[in-house]
């Protein structure tokens, strides 16, 4: 029996970075169009008078006209420990660690706490349209099987891990060089790969791991070469001075993961703010991946990304976007893509709507290789979508009254005032996850 439904609204997907490819060329808008859903993935797509007339008797149709359907969003860098410690404040990133979020991560070791923060923050990331995230563990593998465990009973993709960390916490929140080796092993055993769960190793960044643990690190890269890398990089200048003196042999903060192998395409960087020129190009041969947080930059006071810089067509390194909840301050990626359109902004680089959507879209999809599964309406992607109303709240909707039928103009109304209340359902492979 296949499970089938059609979706109908304004289809909006991307098939290319409107940056490389232009605006027009990126995207395509089907303006009164239809999905049609056979069992969690996409199998038609085009206008709703084509395809509703032809669905066999009795197929559900979801009628969401006016509003704007999506991918479902992507948020590539967020720790599930720290949706208690969200919005704590008046602190730097190495006191904020040591004063709340060190202390917090100490409970994950209940697996009862971990299911039920688990809970938490998947209704969280789903009420926000996030369908797909790369999350961080506390040290515990309690706290990456209760998040996995969560993520398949919602049929989520989920790429997720247990961080590693042998020094510089509190003694309930190291494990050893081995033993994060082992328990890591044992989750890409149990995990990786099983049903839409993906399994990244997580050395939470080089001042909480020894030599001895990247180089374990790098071993499991090695062993699982399609498991994901997942750190911390040049977020703060305090950070970078420490990673200085605990790596004393390194030409840089970069070159501390370089030299145990973790720079590579599934290599996740997040903040990567304050990287010289031989840093970049090493991120850019090696295709590693760097994750802009800008509500948690801003937060923590880290600094600005230099998108620009970044992608220098001279030696570009890729680029996701991302919360990272706790530092971070929302769980909405449309609330962090307006705080990166505001940081480029002080930076002096404009960063137009339709860019922005290309991120947590298809751009994110592609920072995690992931564009053949999700990230796009294209048929046989998985049914993970978002349905945006960019009437959503009185302001919205008075806004909206002077803007008529242009496309950027509508989506930058939706970043810029748009958050969890624009959210007006959430599909995970072509389930309602919320308010249908
Ligand atoms: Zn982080």
């Amino acid at each position: 029996m296949t499970t089938r439904r059609a979706i109908r609204g304004r289809l909006l997907s991307f098939k290319g970075d409107p940056a490389e490819v232009g605006a027009a060329a990126s995207h395509t808008l089907i303006e009164d169009g239809a999905l049609v859903v056979e069992d969690g993935r996409i199998a038609a797509r085009g206008e709703a008078r084509d395809l509703l007339g032809r669905l066999p008797a009795g197929t559900p149709v979801d009628d969401h006209t006016g509003c704007l359907i999506l991918p479902g969003l992507i948020d590539t860098h967020i720790h599930f420990p720290q949706t208690q410690v969200i919005a704590s404040y008046g602190a730097q990133l190495l006191d904020w660690l040591q004063k709340y979020t060190f202390v917090e991560e100490q409970r994950f070791k209940d697996p009862a706490h971990a299911a039920r923060i688990a809970r938490f923050f998947l209704d969280e990331l789903l009420r926000n349209g996030t369908t797909t995230a790369v999350v961080y563990g506390s040290v515990h593998p309690e706290s990456a099987d209760a998040l996995f465990a969560e993520s398949e009973r919602r049929g989520t993709r989920m790429i997720a891990g247990k961080v590693m960390m042998d020094r510089g916490a509190p003694a309930g929140l190291l494990d050893t060089a081995e033993r994060g080796y082992a328990e890591s092993k044992g989750l890409i055993e149990r995990w990786h790969g099983r049903g839409r769960q993906l399994y990244a190793i997580s050395p939470r960044f080089a001042v909480t791991s020894s030599d001895a643990q990247l180089e374990a690190a790098g071993a499991l890269l090695a062993e699982h070469p399609d498991c994901y890398l997942q750190t911390h990089l040049s977020e703060n200048h305090d950070e970078i001075a420490t990673v200085r003196r605990l790596f004393p042999w390194a030409k840089s903060y970069t070159d501390v993961y370089d030299r145990f192998g973790l720079l590579r395409p599934r290599s996740i960087f997040g903040h990567c703010i304050h990287l010289d020129e031989p840093e970049l190009e090493r991120l850019s041969a090696s295709r590693s991946v760097a994750a802009f947080c800008p509500t948690s930059n801003l937060f923590l006071g880290s600094g600005l990304f230099d998108l620009a810089a970044l992608r220098d067509p001279r030696r570009p390194v890729r680029v996701g976007l991302a919360t990272d909840v706790g530092g971070g301050t929302s769980y909405s990626m449309l609330r962090t893509a307006a705080e990166a359109y505001k940081v480029l902004q002080l930076r002096g680089q404009h960063w137009p709507a339709l860019d922005a959507f290309y991120a947590m879209t298809l751009g994110n999809a592609r920072a995690l290789g992931l564009e053949h599964a999700i990230g796009s309406l294209e048929p046989g992607s998985e049914a993970d979508l978002v349905v945006l109303d960019a009437r959503a709240t009185p302001a919205m909707a008075h806004r909206m009254e002077t803007i008529a039928g242009d496309l950027a103009e509508e989506l930058f109304v939706l970043l810029m005032l748009g958050d969890d209340r624009a959210v007006r359902a959430t599909y995970v492979m072509g389930e309602p996850a919320r308010g249908v």
